[in-house]
């Protein structure tokens, strides 16, 4: 922390005592010690110097106590070589200076009772702008909305803008957010206030800006509104300054401009704040106070645009942005989301094995980013051609805080879901294999794909505000734009996939569940494993921890395993319990590791649909890119169909390309080496993992085993295939038992 600031602070805490001691001893020149002092219709007597001290002032007597409390809380001066610790002197100096300007306004009221204006609203007519203190009337109207959320807090402007025109642009700004904005002191003779009625901006508490007063000393309002509100709503008791002041830390959001040159007065007040937990911002060059303690994050920062200012305050004090609108011409909400669009409704698509279709989520820095920020790149919506099919690639990067890279996946799988929320907008899949199916409806009604970054920003805002603080979405419809994120993507879904490698089922006690998808396949649970990741792909072990680390009420909800039932097929006692719950009854019992008993639930969101070949002895897989037919009779699409509505089908069933090579995979039917047909992308796509795996089993061979759709479509034609290299499925114990 800057020793300047703390000088200019603690010299400018002095002089205010000193200033108020004057003021005081001058009024009991004029009045009798009994005269009656304090702010109009109140019960909460000079609320701050109440709130934390529990010290009633009813007459002019009554402010010697806590006017030699200001005087003792002042630090000894800064002096010398030393530069740490000052934090702890700095907030006594500025805590007497609020003590001593909340006498300075009472005196005030007492020698110049018409000063301020007894009204919710400035009278500008007659001259009269400042409003005062806020009687209990006007506390019990508004200061609840501090409370029950529909404010999340205020921001206290002090000083002058450059222009008006900039001191309208910041205060639209925080009104838009719901904030109060409380004005305060002049610069130069200038304040925001009058800026703001020249530009023509109504003010007054109805329009949330409040115009306190003109000099620094009236900030105290502000602080004494929200103690205020803490001791009737907050249950908060006058006097226990502790809870007082971690109430205001946690609960209300608050924070300080200040426009123009910082005087030591003004340091003061800021160092005062700084007890609340309400950082200052500053447009000019002041030392700053950086490192993070009482506030949230930063004290004090300096030099900040005019244009960053509301920005980088609801970072800095970590007041999380509510989008409550979603901007788009069609309907939204999860009523939307098993909504389908089927031939004759589609206008055109992405992906849905004509074109490349990819979704990548990646936390950024918080300066490269610029929330809410969306754009094409490419052709959109008007200029698409009835029918066709286009390449699309929605790229999405947030910042925030407290994000981490384990968050990426779970806000990327929720691009499915908020997708679907759209009227006549279809999503299926996720990762590379997305798949969006825009209706004729969507487009008479305006649809552009920007309106799917508007949806992403708006809810992630929403529901992940605890983690991240800014979204910003990129929708590429250029082939070679596409491209270049679906290689960057594979790379992170790669990444990502790793993260379980080396785990194993039996080293943790708890699994995960997902229930993500049941809006579609109701009576679906999907269970994650370290060994089995989710059957679509897109969330492992690791990734529903992190989500529940996130949402302790959402989706992924921890399952205690407990007693195990079958090491080989993977039942386990807990997960039962668990599923039957969660499917509300219809599914009691399922295992992990097996396709031809009991096996896990499947919904449309599979990557790929394993199947028996009862003659091969063996097991076939095909993934959703697969377009064509299989030795088990049915396509991708087909199998999908007769059983991704969520039940457990003996002889098939989902999973992810990623799960085929963990140790698990279908070891209750004899596993990996059962594998006997792939389709040739699939193979490839994973030959390295198929190469590593088969090794460790003793069989190094064994890709070269695996029959694929050039050798053979039916188990007639691939068999004489399987018996020439010696599959070891056709040795195992036959299938079907
Ligand atoms: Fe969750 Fe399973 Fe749906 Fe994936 S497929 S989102 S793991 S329920
Ligand atoms: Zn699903």
């Amino acid at each position: 922390m800057s020793r300047l600031v703390a000088f200019a602070a603690i010299q400018g805490a002095y002089n205010i005592v000193s200033k108020v001691e004057g003021k005081y001893q001058q009024a009991l020149k004029a009045h009798n010690a009994s005269t009656k002092v304090g702010f109009p219709n109140t019960a909460y007597y000079l609320p701050v110097i109440y709130s934390l001290i529990g010290h009633k002032v009813e007459t002019l007597e009554d402010m010697k106590k806590p006017l030699a409390f200001a005087r003792g809380l002042l630090p000894p001066h800064v002096k010398g070589a030393h530069h740490l610790p000052y934090l702890g002197p700095l907030l006594d100096a500025g805590m007497a200076a609020l003590f001593a300007f909340e006498i300075e306004e009472a005196l005030r009221y007492l020698n110049e009772p018409n000063f301020y204006i007894h009204s919710e609203d400035p009278d500008i007519e007659n001259g009269k702008i400042w409003v005062g203190a806020a009687d209990d009337i006007v506390l019990r109207k508004r200061g609840v909305e501090f409370v029950d959320g529909s404010a999340p807090g205020f921001a206290a402007i002090v000083g002058a803008a450059p222009t008006p025109e900039i001191a309208k642009m910041i205060v639209e700004d925080y009104q838009k957010r719901s904030l109060y904005i409380f004005c305060a002191a002049n610069q130069n003779g200038t304040t925001v206030i009058e800026q703001l009625l020249q530009a023509g901006v109504q003010v007054g508490w109805n329009t949330r800006i409040v115009p306190f007063g003109p000099d620094i000393s009236s900030a105290i309002f502000a602080l004494g509104f929200a103690n205020r509100a803490a001791m009737a709503f907050g249950g908060v008791q006058p006097g226990d300054y502790k809870k007082m002041l971690l109430y205001n830390k946690d609960r209300i959001f608050a924070f300080v401009n200040a426009l123009g040159d910082v005087n030591a007065e003004w340091a003061a007040a800021a160092a005062g704040c700084v007890n609340w937990g309400f950082p200052t911002l500053a447009d000019t060059d002041i030392p700053e106070i950086l490192p993070t303690g009482i506030c949230t994050y930063e004290h004090v920062v300096a030099n900040v645009k005019h244009e960053e200012m509301v920005q980088k305050s609801v970072e800095i004090r970590g007041l999380k942005v509510t989008v409550s609108q979603i901007d788009i011409p069609l309907a939204f909400g999860p009523a939307y989301e098993g909504e389908r669009v089927r031939g004759a409704d589609l206008y055109c698509q992405a992906g849905g094995g004509k074109t490349q279709c990819t979704e990548l989520v990646k936390m950024a820095e918080m300066n490269e980013i610029e929330d809410g920020k969306v754009t094409v790149v490419g052709p959109d919506m008007p200029d698409m051609k009835a029918g066709s099919s286009f390449p699309m690639a929605v790229y999405v990067q947030v910042a925030g805080r407290q994000m981490q890279p384990d968050f990426e996946p779970i806000l990327e799988r929720q691009i499915h879901h908020l997708t679907n929320y759209i009227q006549y907008i279809m999503h299926i899949g996720q990762r590379d294999i997305a798949w969006v199916r825009i209706s004729k409806a969507a487009i008479e009604k305006g649809f552009s794909l920007k309106h799917i970054g508007v949806v992403l920003h708006a809810k992630f805002h929403q529901d992940f505000g605890k983690i991240l603080d800014k979204v910003q979405v990129t929708i590429y419809t250029n082939k070679e734009d596409v491209d270049k994120i679906t290689t960057r993507a594979r790379a992170e879904y790669r990444t990502r996939d790793e993260r379980v490698e080396k785990m194993r089922d039996e080293d943790v006690e708890t699994y995960y569940s997902c229930t993500l998808c049941q809006s579609f396949a109701p009576t679906h649970v999907c269970s994650v494993s370290p060994e089995r990741t989710g059957l679509c792909g897109a969330y492992n072990w690791m990734d529903c921890k992190a989500s529940f680390e996130i949402n302790p009420v959402g989706p992924n909800q921890p399952i205690e395993k407990g007693e195990c039932i079958d090491p080989k097929l993977g039942q386990w006692k807990g997960v039962n319990e668990f599923v039957a719950k969660a499917s509300r009854g219809a599914i009691t019992h399922y295992n992990f590791y097996s396709l031809m008993h009991s096996p896990m639930t499947t919904c449309g969101c599979c990557e790929c649909i394993a199947a028996t070949l009862p003659q091969c002895n063996g097991v076939m897989t095909v993934n959703r890119d697969y377009t064509g037919e299989t030795p088990c009779g049915m396509k991708f699409t087909t199998l999908a169909g007769v059983m991704g509505g969520g039940a457990s089908s003996p002889g098939f069933v989902g999973h992810s390309k990623y799960n085929i090579t963990q140790g698990k995979f279908l070891v209750g039917d004899g596993g990996f080496l059962r594998i006997v047909w792939l389709p040739k992308i699939l193979k490839e796509e994973i030959k390295e993992r198929i190469i590593k795996r088969a090794t460790a089993l003793g069989v190094p061979n064994f890709y070269d085993m695996i029959a694929d759709e050039t050798v053979g479509m039916t188990e007639e034609e691939i068999l004489p295939f399987l018996k020439k290299v010696n599959h070891p499925a056709l040795s195992m114990p036959s299938l079907i038992g």
